[in-house]
């Protein structure tokens, strides 16, 4: 079956007893044993819950895993694949990646032993000038956050076979419905569900999934030992989310190749960076590996001061935190997102005090549009006259 149909029929024909076409919500947080010895196949809800099986066995379908794993955010989701390592191993990292993440690395598991060095993951060679005996894995985004990086998954995960090491990929922003990385060869896909695949700005949630079952394993051995599971409720949203992801993921992209055009055209933009440029460096390996280019985008604006007058102009785009839902966003990473990475290094990422991110959201582009012209128009003429 194709992925828009998968994505639709997500939790039907899961409840023989009654029918349920929406999966139910099973709050109960332990189950009764018919007896001494003998269980349901549910006994606590840590371990294993209904709702929260419904919405492992789709997100593993839907990446083409063997089993998926839900958290209570998407970090808990990375904190958990972060425990598969011990104290000295070392992961080669994307250097241009959400900023949770890096602090994650540095100010909690750094502590514990673990190392990481941080790259350009789109070059390969820098990839192989990292990889040191004690490296253990590679993890990536790609796109990359908020710059855009690609990565091609085929050769990394390439890379990473061949040097026996795990390929981890964060596919938050493309969600399965663009780009399925256990299909270029990666070992687990981790998402931030609270973006695209809940869609809505309404859940916070993680999911791992794994493609060999010895790795699944022991991920479910941590996920149940930590315990920062997913609740029944935040499930059944997610599983409500998932089943429109095609129609929104259509719709998102189709808006951001618009904003892209428009601000590459406008004066007050310096630079945009949107995959689906024929001028951005990674379009044809996005071209090969995704089935679109997605609906982040980010841009330069020539003048630092124009950040907080744009932000405070736009009235339809909300200044805000977070991506991929269905409102359009606008965020400034190096108050936000990445502050937590230090300046030079931000800098030097190109995350500079003059890019804002842009979540394009399904509202018609024409409205987009003229809301973002009004936004630069009015702090342009700010700027002219100070
Ligand atoms: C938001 C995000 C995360 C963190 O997820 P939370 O659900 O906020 O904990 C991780 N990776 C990427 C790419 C994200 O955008």
């Amino acid at each position: 079956m194709r992925m828009d149909t998968l994505l639709a029929q997500v939790g039907n024909r899961k409840d023989p007893v009654t029918g349920a076409i929406s999966f139910p919500i099973h709050h109960s947080t332990t189950f009764a044993h018919p007896s001494l010895g003998q269980s349901t196949g549910f006994d606590y809800t840590r371990t294993l819950n209904p709702t929260r099986k419904v919405l492992e066995e789709a997100i593993a379908e839907l990446e083409g895993g063997c089993r998926g794993f839900a958290f209570a955010s998407g970090m808990a989701a990375v904190s958990c694949v972060f425990t598969l390592f011990r104290p000295g191993d070392h992961l080669i990292v994307s250097n241009d990646l959400y900023g949770g993440t890096y602090r994650l690395l540095e100010q909690v598991f750094r502590s514990y032993g673990l190392e990481a060095t941080y790259i350009d993951t789109s070059d390969l060679n820098a990839v192989e000038a990292s990889l040191l005996p004690s490296t253990k894995a590679v993890f990536v985004e790609t796109p990359t956050n908020p710059t855009m990086k690609i990565t091609d998954l085929q050769e990394l995960c390439r890379f990473a076979k061949r040097h026996n090491i795990l390929s981890i990929v964060d596919n938050t922003f493309m969600t399965p419905y663009l780009q399925r990385p256990l299909d270029w060869g990666a070992d687990l896909v981790v998402h931030s569900a609270t973006k695209y695949l809940g869609g809505h700005n309404d859940v916070l949630a993680g999911l791992v999934v794994a493609r060999d079952p010895e790795l699944a394993e022991r991920l479910y051995f941590l996920q149940n030992s930590i315990g920062a599971v997913l609740g029944p409720q935040d499930c059944w949203l997610l599983l409500r989310g998932i089943k429109t992801l095609a129609l929104r993921m259509e719709r998102h992209q189709e808006n951001a190749w618009r904003v892209a055009q428009w601000l590459s055209q406008h004066p007050l933009v310096e630079k945009v960076y949107y995959p689906g440029l024929e001028t951005h460096p990674g379009y044809d390996v996005q071209k090969k590996q995704s089935k679109g280019f997605g609906g982040m985008l980010s841009f330069d604006v020539v003048d630092e001061r124009l950040v907080e007058h744009i932000l405070s102009a736009v009235r339809l785009v909300t200044f805000a935190e977070s991506l991929g839902g269905v409102e359009s966003l606008i965020t400034y990473p190096a108050r936000q997102t990445h502050f937590d990475i230090p300046e030079e290094i931000r800098n030097s990422l190109g995350v500079t005090n003059r890019l804002l991110r842009f979540s394009v959201g399904i509202e018609h582009h024409e409205d987009i549009i003229s809301d973002l012209d009004h936004a630069l128009t009015v702090s342009g003429s700010v700027l002219e006259r100070s």
